[in-house]
């Protein structure tokens, strides 16, 4: 796709690199020089007036203005609306609003809505590959994901497979790493998850059934009735922020670190196939831009948001946060490896995604030793 060779990486030589670094600083200086004579050349022509206006829908899995994800939709609107000065429109439905939140695929792949968004790992049921463009217990993190998925071919093997379903999908969102979630059982060993009910979707809960417990899904709105009355004895959400919101801290005893079943899930926008090839260049980039900036603030306000509630659960709860014992991580990271194992032998697109993840993933930890972790190692001794 043209689009996508932007992000491709090309190696330049040394001798270039310097060559073309000089250019862009002279580059760089005429750009702001035009940009400003632009300006001061007077507002939008006629043509603006002339141009075809667009009303799209999109259709979300989100409750309605749910926050970050949802707010970060209506955001992404107002985004397209004023780069467009107009000429795009679109309205965010929450979950239910327009058509139930799981349906969200279908509707954008059939044309009844023009645009989703979601999380990848909710269309398992669609094709099982489709969860690994989200995220994998124990695997990449956010920085290492966006890397994967711009750079390092995730993006190519995403829309081939959901070119399948006559969808175009780009990155929009990510929540970090999460929290490994709610218990009202202390988890000191693996043999600890034996009987454990809990709440847990996707390759996480095959991971946790795995080791003897019991993974139920669960709606957003059954969670906090489920957890008191004891239906299930843990479950995991997002992270302190959208927790503390459900109110987890008032029914469960312990808060675990950390989500090493969703270590940065990636959200994605996806868009009816014809319906965004028939649209002129400039909306293309705008919604293309819109889906990248969703990216990268939805991250930030995670992580911002994350920091604060964290800290008030620690002061204000009762609740015990934790971090899970590390022979319990090493039990669940090898019953992980069996479970890809299974999902790569039996399913051939899955097997060449995984594939194109875990080699770029073996190179990124090796850089991220060297930087992240060993800068976040060097603060907090
Ligand atoms: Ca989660």
């Amino acid at each position: 796709m043209k689009k996508q060779k932007e992000h491709s990486y090309s190696p330049i030589s040394r001798q270039n690199f310097i060559k073309k670094a000089a250019m862009a600083t002279v580059a760089g200086t005429s750009a702001l020089v035009a940009s400003c004579r632009k300006e001061s050349s007077g507002g939008s022509g006629p043509a603006i007036q002339n141009r075809k206006t667009y009303r799209w829908n999109m259709v979300t899995t989100w409750p309605p203005n749910f926050p970050v994800l949802g707010d970060g939709c209506n955001a992404l609107a107002k985004f397209v609306e004023e780069a467009s000065e107009g000429q795009m429109k679109i309205n965010v439905y929450g979950g239910g609003e327009l058509i139930p939140a799981l349906e969200v695929f279908d509707a954008v792949s059939t044309g009844t809505a023009e645009l989703g968004h979601a999380g990848s790992y909710y269309w398992a049921g669609k094709a099982e590959a489709t969860q690994l463009f989200s995220t994998i217990p124990f695997g990449m993190n956010a920085q290492e994901m966006n890397s994967w998925m711009l750079f390092g071919g995730g993006v190519d093997l995403w829309r081939e497979l959901y070119a399948g379903f006559n969808l175009i999908p780009f990155l929009a969102g990510n929540t970090g790493v999460q929290m490994a979630g709610w218990f009202n059982r202390e988890i000191n060993s693996l043999a600890d998850f034996k009987g454990l009910k809990m709440r847990i979707p996707g390759l996480g809960g095959k991971v946790l059934t795995q080791v003897g417990g019991t993974a139920i899904n669960l709606p957003g709105g059954d969670l906090y009735t489920s957890l008191e009355r004891g239906v299930i004895d843990a479950t995991e959400w997002i992270g302190p922020y959208h927790d503390y919101l459900m109110g987890f801290h008032e029914i469960a005893k312990y808060y675990y670190a950390p989500g090493w079943h969703e270590p940065g899930s990636t959200l994605e926008m996806i868009v009816n196939k014809q319906k965004f090839d028939a649209l002129p260049n400039n909306l293309q980039r705008i919604l293309e831009a819109a889906a990248t900036r969703l990216n990268m603030l939805s991250l930030a306000e995670f992580d911002k948001q994350n920091a604060i509630y964290m800290e008030k659960i620690k002061a204000e709860t009762k609740v015990e946060v934790r971090f899970l014992p590390q022979d319990v991580m090493d039990g669940l990271r090898s019953a992980t490896r069996d479970i890809v194992q299974d999902l790569i032998s039996r399913d051939a697109f899955s097997a060449r995604v995984y594939e194109s993840f875990i080699q770029f993933k073996g190179r990124a930890d090796d850089w991220m030793n060297y930087t992240e972790k060993a800068y976040y190692n060097l603060i907090s001794t």
